[in-house]
This record gives C-alpha cells, structure tokens and sequence, in this order.
C-alpha cells in the first residue's frame, strides 16, 4: 500500500452528519418546502418520549438542519431557506434500548418516525415528510465485537464508515471493503438500509453481501434479531427483508457483517481504449474468466478526458486489486491479457493515484448548485447481453 493512500484513508471525516450546503438564512428559521399537514406533538407526548429517550429535543436549528439531507433538488431549496419537510422534534438514543422504548412510545401516540443516519442519501429517504420524531440514530456508534476466526464484526448503525474502516485497518488488520463515494459522510445503518455499492465490489461486493445478521427495533418496541451464522437452508432470508428497507420495516441497532484480512498489498494497472464499447468488452472477458479486481472502472471518453486529460479522446479503463499478492498476481495477469485482446494501450498506472486522492471529494456539488445548476447521477444496471445499447 503506498503512503498516499494510507494518509488518505486517515484523514476522517467529523463522524456527524456533514450539511450538504449551507442554508440560506438560519436552520432554526428554514421553512418547509412541502405543504400539507405534519404530525406535531404536546407536552405530554414530549415528557412520554423523554422517559424512554432522554435527548429529545425541539431546538429550532437542531430540527432545521436535521430536515435534510444531499437531495440534489433539495439543495437548491436549500438556497431558499427551505428544507424538504420539518420534524417536530429530533430524538438521539444512545442504546438499542432507547431506540426500542421510544418506537414504543411513538407507536401508541401514533406519530410517524422517520431514521436517519448520515443524512447522505440522495433522494430525501431521510426527510421527515409527516412530521414527527426524525430519530437521529448517529450516537449508537463504535464496533462491539471483533470475530477474527470467523472473519465477522458486530457494528452500531451511526458509525460513520470511514471511522468504521479506519478502526478495522488501525486496530484489528481488517477491512470491510465497502467504500462509498461518501465514505466520510454516511453510516453503516445508512449503507444497509439502502442497499449500497462502494467503489470494491467487484472483489468484496455489495453491501447485501456483507451482513450476516441484524438487530432491528420493529414499530413495536420489540427487537428482533436476524441471522447472525453463515448459512441457513430453511425458510426465507429476513436479514435480506431488511436491507434495502430506508428504515419503512424497523430501524437497524446494529449488524454483523463479514470482513477480509487487511490486504497486504495491491496492484494497479490503466489503460487507454478506442471506444467505449472495447472497454465494455474488455471488462466482460476479465470478469468471466473469474478475476475480481476490486476496483475495475470504464470512462467513456469526456469523462476520460475531464479526469485524466489524454487529449486523445480514448476511453481509460482503470484495475487495481488488493490482498493476497498469489491471487492479485494472477488476477492482474488475466486483466493484461484481456487488455491486449482488446487492443487496449497501456498508461501510466499513477493515474490510480490521481483517482485515489479525489474518489471521495464531493466538493463540486456545492460549487455548482451554488451557482444555480442541478447536478445529479443516474445509476444505471443492465446484463451484459444488452449494457452496450443502454
Ligand atoms: C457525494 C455522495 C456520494 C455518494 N456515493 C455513494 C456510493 O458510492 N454508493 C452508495 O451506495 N451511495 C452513495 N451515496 C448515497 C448515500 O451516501 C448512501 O445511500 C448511504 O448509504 C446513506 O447512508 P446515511 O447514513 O447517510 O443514511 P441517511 O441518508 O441518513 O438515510 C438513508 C435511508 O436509510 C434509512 N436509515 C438510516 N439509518 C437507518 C437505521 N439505523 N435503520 C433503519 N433505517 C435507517 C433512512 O430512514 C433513509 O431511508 C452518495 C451520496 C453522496 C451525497
């Protein structure tokens, strides 16, 4: 691993929620963008929700700023002052119990809760529409056990992911391999309850492959705990029922997830191509011949030029694989092999560096909205069969 990279991954985030833009005006004042009736609650439901979860709280800026989340569109209101929809109070459990005990509560009195984590999503998943208690579940936070046998960890939801990966490399020579574009800015809890994809998972996947179990607080109060072994060959999976579920089935307290040794050392490897296609194709042959390289990346030939200025208008295809230098070895012997098949030419591997040091800089965001533009990504999936068409 090169000193670059290990400064980058300690260069960690402030493991709370990030604004994704400032408010124009103050969060405290910021009015709601959807009209129509929120669920508010009284003094008795307040003194009912503190009972089972002390930090309960009405604080105007608190519930302002915990409205939102990286919506695109919603940035842009953001610019007026405006957030999707208010809370009417923000709860901060700090334990699976307190999670449990004011669902509970909420349950009886009948007020909508809506969970969040990091408040990174990109669709207002996190926005409280009805009102009610936008439970911020960032203090249950921090590893809980270690399985260096079984190659598992138990993890609290809030923990923000680059900490989570950071505490894995530093203390236990692990790593969990799922590295979002948002690393800094989103938990755990987050990356299951949206099912999501880090820049890895050729090699170690996605998050659904990860979490071997759950325990998650049902509307109820009562707390169920899913998995937790391998395999199972009897009934359906309902750690799978949960992941992908944005907290609507029950809200996450905390997950088992597989993790590999720290990998030892990597390989890298770039390529210029004649068009898009080639590269497509060219990424189609490694991977049915099995190899995995963790990061395998195809840019079409703006995208190629904006990052990496070939000035030749090919399209660059980016390999770097990790772990065990007898497997990457052979990895990286069948992605040269299938790169001369393609008639790719060879580049400097140093541009892995160049998108290293910039995979997790989201600052452009910010710049442009600002100046009035809407900027969004679209994630595409398709077989192979077809992908070229798309
Ligand atoms: C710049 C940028 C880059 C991004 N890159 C990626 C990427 O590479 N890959 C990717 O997958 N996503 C990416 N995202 C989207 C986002 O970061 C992910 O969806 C992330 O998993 C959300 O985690 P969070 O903690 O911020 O969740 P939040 O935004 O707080 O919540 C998202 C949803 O999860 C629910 N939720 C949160 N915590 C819990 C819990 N404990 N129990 C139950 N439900 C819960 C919420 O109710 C909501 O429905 C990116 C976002 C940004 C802004």
């Amino acid at each position: 691993m090169t000193q670059e990279r290990a400064e980058n991954q300690n260069d960690l985030g402030p493991g709370v929620p990030t604004p994704p833009i400032p408010l124009a005006g103050s969060a405290a004042h910021a009015t709601s963008k959807r009209r129509g009736s929120r669920v508010g609650i009284t003094e008795a439901v307040l003194r009912d929700l503190r009972s089972s979860c002390p930090d309960v709280t009405e604080d105007p800026e608190v519930i302002g700023e915990s409205s939102r989340d990286w919506w695109p569109l919603a940035m842009t209101w953001a610019l007026h002052g405006q957030v999707g929809s208010r809370a009417a109070a923000v709860a901060r459990p700090t334990s699976a119990q307190e999670v449990a005990e004011l669902l509970a509560v909420c349950n009886k009195w009948g007020l909508p809760v809506t969970a969040a984590g990091g408040r990174s999503g990109v669709l207002g998943a996190s926005v409280p529409v009805f009102g009610g208690i936008l439970l911020d579940m960032c203090g249950l936070t921090g590893i809980t056990e270690v399985d260096d046998t079984s190659l598992t960890v138990d993890v609290l939801p809030g923990t923000f992911g680059d900490r989570f990966e950071d505490e894995l490399r530093t203390q236990h020579s692990l790593t969990c391999g799922h590295w979002p574009q948002s690393m800094n800015l989103s938990t755990v809890g987050g990356w299951i309850a949206c099912r999501g994809a880090g820049q890895m998972s050729t090699r170690y996947g996605k998050i659904e492959d990860m979490v071997q179990g759950l325990d998650v607080a049902l509307a109820d109060g009562r707390i169920l705990s899913t998995g937790g072994y391998p395999r199972a060959a009897t009934g359906p999976d309902l750690t799978q029922l949960f992941v992908g579920s944005e907290g609507t089935l029950g809200v996450i307290t905390s997950a088992r997830l597989r993790v590999h040794p720290n990998p030892p050392e990597d390989r890298r490897s770039a390529w210029s191509l004649a068009s898009f296609e080639d590269g497509l194709e060219m990424c189609r042959r490694i991977l049915r011949r099995g190899a995995t390289p963790a990061v395998l990346r195809l840019y079409d030939s703006i995208e190629s030029e904006r990052n990496y200025h070939l000035g030749d208008g090919r399209c660059v295809v980016l390999v770097l694989d990790e772990g065990d230098p007898a497997i990457i070895d052979g990895v990286m012997n069948v992605v040269a092999d299938e790169a001369r098949a393609a008639n790719a030419s060879p580049l400097d591997a140093a541009l892995l560096d160049v998108w290293l040091a910039k995979r997790n800089d989201v600052a452009a965001l910010e710049q442009l909205i600002s100046r009035g533009l809407l900027v969004d990504t679209l994630e595409v999936s398709g077989r192979w069969s077809v992908l070229s068409g798309v």
